[in-house]
């Protein structure tokens, strides 16, 4: 289990494994460009050291292949660059790149094999020398992916290194023990290397999910998944600003469970929780995306409605009211009714002043006998 992996819910910890390759991957083919023309640049320099020594026709039939090959690769990475692959996407991409890495590393591995057993110790040497080489740069470029540095340095330097280890030459059979001795110790740089970024990308994958949860912890309420009493007022002043600026009607509508303290004394205070909840579950169902939602505090609530008239409010609260009325939460076969009493306001766009005309209209509603909807209306305003 990783260290950081409490601080995440089970269903907040996505799948690590795929999005590690994934981004390795895309490391990859970041990285790993360069390493398409060097290979062709270090394979001219190959065939104007070897121009006397080997086969001309060899030497340019081996060129033209490795010429292909890196043709294939840059237009796969082009074709990268267009597409821009999102996400998990990328991952259709691994197969094209690990099979045009193998291809061109075998094309240097066994290439230089057949030179080397054209050629006099002294270019063997020399020969051996440019596998070397290609096999460091090999691990520089793929060593985000271990299968892939592993695959290309042994395509490149084993044809060679066991050929040398069989042909019975003294300085051959050295160099070839020695070049073992240098695969195995690269191979154990890349793994730690490897294990090492696969570890730095799983940290950041948590710290950004242990991020995201905390920014949704800061604005939610927990109990019923609404928007909290901060929230409500940073995202509705936001909401009344926009709708003052479009001169767009901006309603609010009040709701305050009623009775609920003998909920709570009869059927407890868990099942008191699961009537908010019930009761937060009807006003999500009945809110548009626009409009906010959220609990004020206790079992208290507000929803503030954009581009919404004091009549559609009312009809929206006097549904709401009905629906507590008529849907109760049942528990244990026991319907438990909760019904709620409403204050709506449609007034100016300040949030504090809409709550508090809201808030006497509900107090109205509860003077009224409770399980209804009033709405606010400046009587003194009508009366002049
Ligand atoms: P009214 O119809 O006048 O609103 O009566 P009421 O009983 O609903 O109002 P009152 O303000 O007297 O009591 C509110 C109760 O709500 C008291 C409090 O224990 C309960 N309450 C507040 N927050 C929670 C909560 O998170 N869970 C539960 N279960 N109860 C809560
Ligand atoms: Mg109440
Ligand atoms: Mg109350």
């Amino acid at each position: 289990m990783h260290p950081l992996e409490h601080v995440l819910s089970d269903d907040a910890a996505p799948d690590f494994a795929l999005r590690v390759q994934a981004d390795q991957l895309r490391l990859l083919f970041r990285q790993s460009f360069p390493a398409v023309y060097i290979s062709v640049v270090v394979a001219l320099v190959v065939c104007q050291t070897l121009w006397t020594e080997v086969r001309h026709e060899l030497l340019l039939g081996w060129l033209f292949l490795l010429c292909l090959c890196s043709l294939v690769r840059y237009t796969l990475f082009r074709l990268y660059w267009q597409r821009k692959p999102q996400g998990m996407q990328i991952l259709a991409w691994e197969k094209p790149y690990a099979l045009t890495l193998f291809a061109t590393s075998l094309i240097w591995g066994l290439g230089i094999l057949w030179f080397v057993s054209e050629s006099t110790p002294l270019y063997r040497l020399v020969e051996f020398l440019f596998l070397l080489g290609m096999s460091a740069g090999a691990f520089s470029h793929y060593s985000a992916r271990r299968y892939m540095v592993m695959g290309a340095m042994t395509s490149v330097l084993l044809p060679t290194t066991i050929w040398f280890l069989f042909c019975g030459q003294s300085m051959e059979v050295s160099l070839s023990i020695a070049a073992l001795l240098f695969v195995c110790v690269l191979i154990q740089a890349g793994n730690a290397m490897s294990a090492a970024q696969a570890e730095n990308l799983k940290l950041t994958y948590y710290l950004e999910a242990a991020r995201h949860k905390a920014e949704q912890m800061a604005h939610t309420d927990e109990l019923t998944g609404l928007e909290n009493r901060r929230a409500f007022f940073d995202q509705g002043q936001a909401l009344a600003s926009y709708c003052e600026r479009n001169r767009r009607p901006l309603s609010v509508v009040m709701i305050d469970a009623d009775n609920f303290k003998q909920i709570n004394d009869r059927f407890g205070h868990a099942v008191g929780d699961a009537v908010l909840r019930h009761l937060a579950g009807h006003m999500k169902a009945r809110r548009r995306k626009s409009d906010i939602c959220g609990r004020l505090g206790g079992e208290e609530f507000a929803m503030l409605l954009p581009d919404t008239s004091l009549g559609e409010a009312m009809l929206l609260a006097e549904r709401l009211c009905q629906a507590c009325a008529t849907l109760p939460m049942s528990v244990e076969g026991e319907a438990v009714l909760s019904t709620v009493s409403i204050g709506v306001a449609s007034e100016g766009y300040s949030i504090e002043y809409l709550l508090s005309c809201a808030d006497e209209a509900l107090y109205q509603a509860k003077a009224a006998g409770r399980n209804r909807v009033v709405a606010w209306t400046n009587r003194d305003i009508i009366a002049s």
